[in-house]
């Protein structure tokens, strides 16, 4: 289960050494401008998990595919 490479991006849950499937955009309106985003990273396990805990806080804003994440915004 160990990735060799070491590009490929992976989960942000605690522990998790998963391959990133999902991009979790959120904002903290007390330390952050409203455009700003900070992503998450999440495997398929840990992105309902993660989506929740940002959710509760009131900080997500967007939950996509980490290939659609990818792909160029606004072209
Ligand atoms: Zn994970």
């Amino acid at each position: 289960m160990i990735n060799p490479d070491p590009e490929t991006p992976i989960c942000s849950a605690k522990g998790c050494r998963a391959p990133a499937e999902w991009v979790l955009a959120w904002n903290n309106p007390k330390i952050h401008t409203p455009e700003r985003r900070k992503t998450w990273l999440a495997c398929e396990e840990h992105r309902e998990h993660l989506a929740q805990f940002l959710g509760v806080r009131g900080f997500l804003k967007d939950v996509v595919r980490f290939e659609e994440w990818q792909a160029p915004e606004g072209a």
